[in-house]
């Protein structure tokens, strides 16, 4: 199979319909490669209403056939675009990469790993995910079918491009539904490039579709009357306005995967290496560009200097790993723009103006592209701005505590809930930590992970909805009770 697309030639055309077609609006988004700054193309379309109507057509036509074909069916082709995605990772991940800046070995092989391992995952679920029947000894028999919702939208950020695409597409159509992709706006070549594995592995037309542009195009179709569900991920502002489209529009199904301030706590009885090893990879995975990263660690005094000192040394040895993407060893590659640099160098600024001791980094790399220090800032006011809001980059703060209960109340003052880490060798207090977080995901002796099989998702403003597991497939389902009458 031929995959076309490349630095040379990249993709710039929707995929609507199995067939690669140009956007009918006029505007075109632009994109940079944050490496060097140079721009890529001003050219990628920005999907308007002519092509999101033509692909909700399309959907729409497919779905009534898709919905029925044979699980079996249905599996192979999911399983094939599988093998598909992973057969062209390294040209999928080096368009990701000349706008996101994420190195491959570190990153790309990861997130396309994880989408691939998502459609097999998913895949395996066909043909068991069985509805339910309930006795007839009122006379009535009750079976409970999971009916697919129809058309559904994904709408997915810039930091994990394909991972995301592998968690929403997957059980989406695994369920029987229609998919159409909205990639960010800042990273929309590697999905424009599934098209062509798409329509390789066999899906009919209409089925999966990839529609690129900015949130504009997103807002078309949150907002759209028969969009039956909309997958998002991404801030929590655009969530929140997510939601509202879907309340005033038709009521669409909603699931959010937002930001998140995750805590990490740290006991004196700790394992202290791996604490270490897990807080410092937290922080600077993706450049830091990761909603459940821990980004406030809280350590207990007993502990306190000897963590730091590792903690810092630890830092120290990612800051030799940061630079261009595209050279061995470099595992930190830059932020993804300028927007991006500007804001986390500007929390790093104002940290400095008394909300905390910067411990380590805080300074550009070069001259040229995004690149910063992975940073650490340490006695940080639980009230300051780097305490409480989300940097997205790779900065972190850290407080000494000295009793659960304090650091515990300190850990859940937030509006934030997605990730939690808890790091001690005493079980009984690991697993009463675990159930005190107000978070959608813990962490015992890690953090900032995640698996195909179990929820991952948010409380609180993190989230609304989990992916994975069988959860994935219950919110892009509706059970439909049939009730048949056995005394007639
Ligand atoms: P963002 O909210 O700016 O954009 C996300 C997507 O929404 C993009 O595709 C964008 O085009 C679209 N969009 C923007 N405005 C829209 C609107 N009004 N209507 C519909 N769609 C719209 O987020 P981002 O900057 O791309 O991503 C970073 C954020 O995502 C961080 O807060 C991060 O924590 C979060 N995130 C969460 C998870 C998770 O699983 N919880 C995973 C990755 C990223």
């Amino acid at each position: 199979m031929s995959f076309p697309w490349s630095l040379q030639n990249l993709p710039k055309q929707n995929f609507i319909n199995n067939e690669y077609v140009d956007s009918t609006n006029e505007k075109k988004l632009t994109l940079h490669n944050p490496a060097d700054a140079s721009l890529i193309a001003d050219d990628v379309p920005l999907s308007g209403e002519q092509d999101v109507e033509a692909a909700i057509a399309a959907a729409e036509k497919a779905f009534p056939t898709w919905k029925k074909m044979a699980p079996t069916q249905r599996r192979n082709i999911m399983n094939k675009f599988a093998d598909l995605v992973e057969q062209h990772s390294v040209q999928i991940a080096e368009l990701t990469r000349v706008s996101l800046g994420a190195p491959y070995k570190a990153f790309g092989a990861f997130e396309i790993g994880l989408c691939a391992e998502a459609f097999r995952y998913n895949a395996g679920w066909i043909d068991k995910f069985g509805g339910e029947s309930w006795p007839q000894d009122d006379g009535f028999l009750k079976i409970v079918r999971n009916e697919p919702l129809g058309v559904c939208a994904g709408i997915v950020p810039w930091n994990g491009p394909v991972g995301t695409i592998g968690l929403k597409a997957a059980p989406a159509l695994a369920t029987g539904n229609c998919f159409i992709l909205k990639p960010s706006e800042k990273t929309p070549l590697s999905s424009l490039a599934l098209g062509t594995l798409i329509k390789e592995a066999g899906f009919p037309p209409g089925v999966f579709q990839v529609l690129a542009g900015d949130g504009s195009t997103g807002a078309l179709l949150a907002s759209h009357m028969r969009i039956r569900k909309v997958s998002f991920t991404g801030s929590i502002p655009t969530g929140k306005k997510i939601q509202e489209m879907a309340a005033k529009s038709n009521l669409k199904r909603v699931t959010l995967e937002l930001g998140g301030k995750s805590p990490a706590v740290v006991f004196d009885d700790c394992d202290l290496d791996n604490a270490v090893t897990w807080t410092a990879n937290a922080i600077t995975a993706n450049t830091g560009q990761v909603c459940f990263a821990a980004s406030r660690v809280y350590v207990q005094e007993g502990i306190y200097e000897k963590f730091i000192a590792k903690y810092k040394e630890a830092m120290q040895a990612k800051t030799k790993e940061v630079g261009n993407p595209e050279e061995e060893g470099k595992n930190l590659g830059p932020l993804v723009d300028e927007a991006q640099f500007k804001r986390v160098t500007g929390f790093i600024e104002r940290g400095q103006q008394g909300q905390g001791k910067l411990l380590v980094g805080g300074q550009r790399i070069g001259d040229k592209g995004f690149y910063i220090e992975p940073t650490v800032f340490t006695d940080v006011d639980p009230e300051s701005e780097i305490h409480c809001e989300e940097i997205f980059g790779p900065v972190s703060v850290v407080r000494s505590f000295k009793t659960e209960a304090e650091i515990m109340h300190l850990s859940n003052n937030t509006n934030f809930g997605l990730m939690a880490g808890v790091f001690t060798q005493d079980i009984n207090k690991a697993l009463r930590v675990a159930s005190d977080f107000e978070s959608g995901m813990v962490g015992v002796n890690c953090v900032s992970l995640c698996f195909l099989n179990a929820p991952f998702g948010g409380s609180k403003e993190s989230g609304l909805g989990r992916e994975c597991g069988i959860h994935a497939l219950r919110a892009f389902t509706e059970p439909k009770t049939i009730m048949v009458n056995l005394n007639y």
